[in-house]
């Protein structure tokens, strides 16, 4: 048979790599250590981690958690490694990083499956072939990449937004209106800012604390997409006049304009989630937290995602990639990993676990696994088809609101929910793994 081309020898390429040589499918596996190293990486290993050790919450009420646990229940290689090499974390699944990557490293170098061919790949290679060269892809193969996705659809910073829960949005002060009336009129909500509030709120975004970007990572902003943080620090009035401006608004609870507004937008066609528009950030995560739960109506805003600005490589994969997950117009070529618009160690692994499926399903000749959209493997698809997302796409860790939502009950606590979430989706996973038959 002939071997499965894996481009990337990162947390996604091994998964697959294991994945597929564990059902007897032959694989060569490029890896571009040592020869050369993306900026954040410091070893020659395999399945580095290069930054944090940490891969999250363990705890299944956790949408990270729900997506380990249905990774293992499937096999996962990697996270079997995560398992072998954990260290005490709390709540959390943390490595020993080099015992990690070590144990990865020979996991690939001792299977007779498995070619390990160390040397930087500069263009797609022919015939059947996963790409998962991650976040920092190396020049000379992104701008192949680039050629075959076309200039708008391969990124290299995300500039992301945080989403809130609509749950947690007090309704009673946040109201829904578009800006003049203008469409459907249910597609923003909008949190009133009086001018004390306003300037609170200015001067703790000035002071908040900032993630320093590495020696790599210095974006050049669009004025379009600035950083709220840039805008903030230009004039205390400069927000008002772009993404927090008031006009065409009227607070229904004093028929007036308030002299501020942040806008939310609806993030998925159920309307469980809701985009903070024009917020992408550095704050800290904790510090977007404390200094966004300052806004009226979002005191107890839980955040499904906070926002970011940082490099990273990748496609937009709903209109790139096909329904069978492979590269729209070549039946041959899979992505996998962060560079798919996924984000996150775990989010980025099982991503591989799940075109590994779609590659054995190819070679099989059968129809590619569809995970119900109920469980954590199905949300990951979700996200990549974009399926029932409204925002502009860009990446995302696994949260609740990229599965199906889950009905209602009165006086449920959101833990409650959570739970039921989680049991439901490791039910639907359950079942749908022992017929998937991969
Ligand atoms: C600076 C930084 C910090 C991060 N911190 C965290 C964090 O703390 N927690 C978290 O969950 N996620 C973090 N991430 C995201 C993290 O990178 C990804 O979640 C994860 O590593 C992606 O896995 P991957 O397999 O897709 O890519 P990677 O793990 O990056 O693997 C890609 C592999 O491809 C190789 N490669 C690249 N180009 C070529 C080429 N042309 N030829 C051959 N090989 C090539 C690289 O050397 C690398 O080994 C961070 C990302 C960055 C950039």
């Amino acid at each position: 048979m002939t071997p499965v081309n894996v481009v990337g020898g990162g947390l996604a390429g091994c998964e697959v790599a294991l994945q597929l040589a564990a059902r007897g499918v032959p694989v060569r596996l490029f890896e571009m250590k040592p020869h050369r190293r993306t900026p954040a990486q410091i070893s020659d290993r395999l399945a580095e981690l290069v930054c944090s050790n940490s891969f999250r919450s363990a705890n299944p009420s956790n949408a990270i958690g729900q997506l380990k646990r249905e990774m293992r229940t499937a096999g996962s290689h990697i996270m079997a490694a995560a398992d072998a090499c954990a260290v005490p974390a709390g709540d959390a699944l943390a490595v020993d990083r080099e015992q990690f990557a070590e144990h990865v490293t020979q996991a690939i170098e001792g299977h007779p499956g498995i070619d390990l061919v160390r040397e930087v790949v500069t263009a797609i290679p022919k015939g059947l072939t996963v790409v998962a060269t991650g976040p920092l892809t190396d020049p000379a193969l992104a701008a192949d990449i680039a050629a075959r996705a076309g200039r708008d659809s391969l990124y290299f910073y995300d500039a992301i937004a945080p989403i809130i829960d609509a749950d947690s949005i007090d309704w009673d002060v946040v109201w829904r209106q578009s800006r003049y009336d203008k469409g459907e009129g249910a597609d923003y909500a909008n949190v009133p800012l009086d001018q004390a509030t306003y300037e609170a709120f200015v001067q703790a975004v000035v002071d908040g604390e900032k993630v320093t970007p590495k020696a790599f990572e210095e974006a050049k902003y669009f004025e379009g997409c600035l950083p709220i943080e840039v805008m903030a620090e230009r004039g205390v009035q400069t927000l008002a006049f772009g993404p927090l401006k008031p006009v065409g608004l009227t607070d229904p609870r004093t028929g007036e304009q308030p002299h501020a507004v942040v806008q939310l937008r609806m993030e998925n066609a159920e309307a469980t989630a809701w985009n903070m528009v024009g917020f992408q950030t550095r704050l800290k995560y904790p510090e977007q937290k404390r200094i966004f739960q300052m806004l009226p109506g979002l005191e107890k805003a839980v955040f499904l995602r906070f926002g970011s600005v940082h490099r990273n490589t990748y496609v937009h994969s709903p209109s790139l990639l096909s329904d069978g997950l492979h590269w729209h117009d070549d039946p041959d070529l899979y992505f996998a990993g962060q560079i798919t618009g996924v984000e996150g160690y775990v989010e980025s692994t099982a991503c591989g676990q799940l075109i590994a499926w779609h590659v054995l399903a190819k070679l099989k000749g059968v129809a590619p696994p569809v995970p119900p959209t109920t469980t954590a493997f199905g949300a990951l698809r979700r996200h990549l088809r974009a399926d029932g997302i409204l925002s502009a796409y860009s990446p995302s860790n696994l949260n609740w609101s990229l599965f199906a939502p889950i009905d209602k009950r009165r006086r449920e606590k959101k833990h409650e929910k959570k739970a039921r979430q989680a049991a439901r989706a490791e039910a639907d996973f359950n079942a749908w793994w022992a017929e998937a038959g991969i």
